[in-house]
């Protein structure tokens, strides 16, 4: 199989644009195709000239992430579920700015998006690994889950139930492509303006890929996603992390902490043995000093694990070494795992106490908890699913 083509930086692109003798704007018009229009074929680029197109098509393959599930309306959460080339399975989940309370506007979404099929580092609360790893997204298959959304939406708006009225690009594709002379369409507007990597899978142990996919949806030629809008969830890969220290963009950086000392730490996530907190903390402390950011540390709240009001003082010690704020979330229960979320009052008051030692808290009433919203969840149950009926899952409404 050809490599895929969102999965070539910019310069391989450009080096092989001027081996073909191709002008420079040739090469502006493809990115646009892949990154703006979200082109699913290449007959789509219709403003390039079809010799270029045949040569791209026998370089390079072309591929966007297929829906398989949707759970979720539309102007909620929605958790997608998507078949990889090789059919691997993996989830996004799309969660609506809420224009009600703060007058956003209702087309911006987060996205959050997985990196790997699987996981290796077996949190013990976590339903990804409980399958263990199975391989890394290739740099395409991680922008791709954005592209995917996008076109998704575009065809599907809130307005309309059904699936809709073509958009422009679903136009252009369904029709004889336009002379080369004539314009293309304008670009479709992004529906996604925030993207959180905190799907499936540990982004730091596909650094190699993760990096060139967050540039790509960063960068000018590609989505234009700001950098302060792309926040990067680690369990705790310090070497990782200072190396995103000295990146020159500035993604944001969030930790799965879930537990202020080692031991409880330790019980429930097995990285803790190979990074324990001292190393994960001076790690996190050289990103903070290279970047001046305010990082963020997530803090599950497992009932009689680690919501013992024991864990708040060094909890709020680690907050004000790293000048970090601290989001509480009540943890989602996962199928066939042992561990309940505590009750609204327990939460509650484990922020109260750590508000009262003047910590940043915020305590997340899970949105999409209804759905599956945990990463690996809806993967897993569609995966035993169609184990148990031997066919294909449902197809996406
Ligand atoms: N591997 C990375 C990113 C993916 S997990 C990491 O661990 O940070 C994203 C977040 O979801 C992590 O904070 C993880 O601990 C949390 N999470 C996993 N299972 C959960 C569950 N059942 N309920 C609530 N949060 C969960
Ligand atoms: Fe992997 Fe993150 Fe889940 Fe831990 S919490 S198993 S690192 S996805």
């Amino acid at each position: 199989m050809l490599p895929d083509i969102r999965s070539q930086t910019r310069e391989t692109l450009a080096a092989q644009f001027n081996a073909w003798g191709q002008p420079s704007y040739r090469l502006d018009q493809l990115l646009g195709w892949l990154y703006a229009r979200r082109a699913a074929s290449w007959d789509a680029m219709s403003n390039l000239p079809k010799a270029l197109r045949e040569q791209l098509a026998a370089t390079w393959s072309l591929h966007l992430p297929e829906l398989v599930v949707k759970q979720g309306s539309r102007d909620t959460t929605q958790k997608l579920l998507w078949r990889l080339a090789d059919g691997a399975l993996i989830e996004s989940v799309l969660i609506p700015a809420n224009p009600a309370l703060y007058g956003e506007d209702s087309d911006r979404h987060t996205l959050c998006i997985s990196t790997q099929v699987g996981c290796a580092y077996g949190c013990r609360f976590c339903a990804s690994g409980l399958e263990g790893w199975k391989r890394n997204l290739t740099i395409s298959e991680i922008v791709g889950q954005i592209l995917a959304v996008e076109r998704w939406a575009a065809a599907n708006p809130p307005e309309s139930p059904a699936p809709a009225t073509p958009s422009a690009e679903a136009a252009v594709e369904g029709g004889s492509p336009a002379p080369a002379a004539k314009p293309a369409a304008p670009a479709p507007s992004r529906i996604v303006n925030n993207i959180v990597v905190m799907g499936m899978g540990e982004p730091m142990a596909n650094f190699d890929n993760l990096m060139p996919a967050l540039r790509a949806l960063n960068a000018a030629w590609g989505c234009g996603i700001g950098a302060r809008k792309i926040t990067i969830s680690t369990s705790g890969l310090a070497p990782r992390i200072r190396d995103l220290a000295r990146d020159p963009l500035q993604f944001r950086l969030a930790i799965s902490l879930h537990g202020a000392t080692d031991a409880v730490r330790g019980q429930i996530m097995p990285v803790n043995r190979k990074y324990p907190l001292a190393e994960l903390t001076a790690a996190c402390e050289d990103y903070v000093r290279h970047k001046g950011k305010m990082i963020t540390l997530e803090y599950i709240l497992i009932a009689g694990v680690n919501d013992g009001l024991d864990q708040v003082m060094p909890l709020a010690d680690l907050a004000h070494r790293l000048h970090a704020k601290v989001n509480l979330i009540p943890y989602n229960k996962v199928d066939g795992l042992p561990w309940e979320r505590p009750t609204d009052d327990v939460c509650e008051t484990f922020a109260d106490q750590l508000d009262q030692q003047e910590v940043v808290v915020t305590l997340r009433r899970e949105k999409g908890h209804d759905i599956d919203a945990a990463c690996g969840q809806l993967r897993l149950k569609t995966e035993k699913k169609s184990e148990e009926t031997a066919s294909t899952p449902t197809p996406a409404a």
